[in-house]
């Protein structure tokens, strides 16, 4: 960066975390992405590939699998993705369910799953989102009907992150209608050969040409008792409920982090071109837009890092992890469309990494919870 920003919580362990993963996503992740974004999924090896390098979940105990760290873990390699316009492997709802499990899980669930999935073998997903529901999660219709030693699963989900790839997903369901919140329950679903479960197709999107957004339908599928997430029923709405600062914090620092990656290229860019006989960079209206963009990520740094250091210390409270999404995911749509602007024409060309972050940028907006729904729910604690 051409600007300097000491960040609060670094230290050693951490810069050498960050440059295996710069080095694996300048090696490994970058070279392969155009294929990954004209095939809609970035493939099992490349999962495999991480979390052979220790590269995923992180935050979770070495007991479990994990690297034992903390959130400043799992940011680093989120901000490295993110900062290179890279949305395919989408590791952060890996990590988001690997934390349902450490957090809800029983403890045969946490052994059975967790080692797995910081091996890349298994990748995760939750289901929560389907065609009828999506900010109103108590309106979702999947049903788990109790049936002898096990449940059986009726329904459909869309938009599933990880969809296509994931070898378990957290299928959110009404396990007694009747109820409300107190109805819902979350039941493991363990993809490979299981009957009755089909994924649909690799949705079309605007952006995140990458990321595997699937279609999942259930039909009948027999999951045993021992898969309901932490062995009792009706939890489902209070599991989802408490992990929420932990999305929404991923979501908020990787909008900062995109924003910084963006501001780079386009500084590179602005000095380069030229138009009526000098670089772009040396008009005013490009000085003052890259002045007020590089203002907005020294903020929103500031902001996203005090965050960090809450959410590690155990004091992030959902109404401020909720402004680090809303603020973050809204400064990322403003700054990228200034940003393709002063690209010009190559601005609006694939082929540019400011033109996909552009088109990336704008579902942030929207999922984990749209604006908003942040908007109700800080305003619930004002
Ligand atoms: C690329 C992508 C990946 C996704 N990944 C996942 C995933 O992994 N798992 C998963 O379960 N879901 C996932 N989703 C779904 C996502 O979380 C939902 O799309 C999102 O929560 C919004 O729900 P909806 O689409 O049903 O919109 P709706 O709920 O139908 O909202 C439509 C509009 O109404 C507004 N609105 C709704 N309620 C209110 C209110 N009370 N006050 C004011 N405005 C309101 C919304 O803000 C929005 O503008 C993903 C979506 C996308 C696009």
């Amino acid at each position: 960066m051409p600007f300097q920003f000491e960040r609060s919580w670094r230290n050693e362990e951490l810069d050498a975390l960050r440059d295996t993963a710069v080095r694996f996503i300048e090696s490994e992740m970058q070279p392969q992405d155009e294929e990954a974004r004209k095939r809609g999924h970035v493939g099992h090896a490349l999962w495999r590939r991480a979390g052979e390098l220790g590269l995923l979940c992180t935050d979770i105990p070495e007991a479990y699998g994990g690297g034992g760290g903390d959130f400043r873990h799992e940011a680093v390699i989120h901000e490295e993705m993110a900062r290179r316009g890279l949305t395919g492997m989408s590791n952060s709802v890996h990590s988001i369910v690997a934390h349902y499990f450490l957090n809800h899980g029983t403890e045969a669930q946490k052994r059975r799953y967790l080692p797995a999935m910081a091996r890349g073998e298994l990748v995760g997903a939750i289901a929560m989102t389907e065609p009828g529901a999506g900010s109103d999660l108590q309106g979702i219709r999947t049903r788990a009907v109790r049936d002898g030693d096990g449940y059986v699963i009726d329904g459909s989900k869309t938009f599933i992150t990880n969809g296509y790839l994931a070898g378990v997903i957290l299928v959110v369901c009404k396990t007694d209608p009747s109820q409300g919140a107190r109805g819902t329950s979350i039941l493991i679903v363990e993809t490979k050969d299981r009957e009755g479960f089909k994924v649909g197709r690799v949705l079309d999107k605007m952006g995140m040409k990458a990321q595997d957004t699937s279609e999942l339908f259930f039909d009948g599928v027999r999951v045993p008792a021992a898969n309901l997430l932490g062995g009792q029923e009706g939890q489902g709405f209070f599991q989802l409920m408490s992990d929420l600062p932990y999305e929404r914090l991923i979501i908020g620092l990787a909008a900062v982090a995109c924003m910084e990656g963006a501001y780079g290229a386009t500084l590179a860019y602005v000095r380069e071109r030229k138009a009526f006989g000098r670089p772009i960079a040396e008009m005013q209206n490009t000085k003052f837009k890259l002045a007020e963009v590089a203002t907005q990520i020294m903020v929103g740094r500031a902001f996203i890092d005090r965050c960090v250091e809450q959410i590690v210390a155990g004091t992030l409270d959902t109404a401020t992890a909720s402004m680090a999404k809303l603020w973050g995911s809204e400064a990322q749509g403003r700054v990228l469309d200034e940003l393709v602007q002063l690209h010009g024409g190559y601005g609006f060309m694939n082929e540019y990494m400011v033109t996909r972050m552009y088109a990336d940028a704008r579902v942030q907006r929207i999922y984990g919870g749209t604006s908003e729904i942040m908007k109700e729910v800080i305003a619930r604690a004002l």
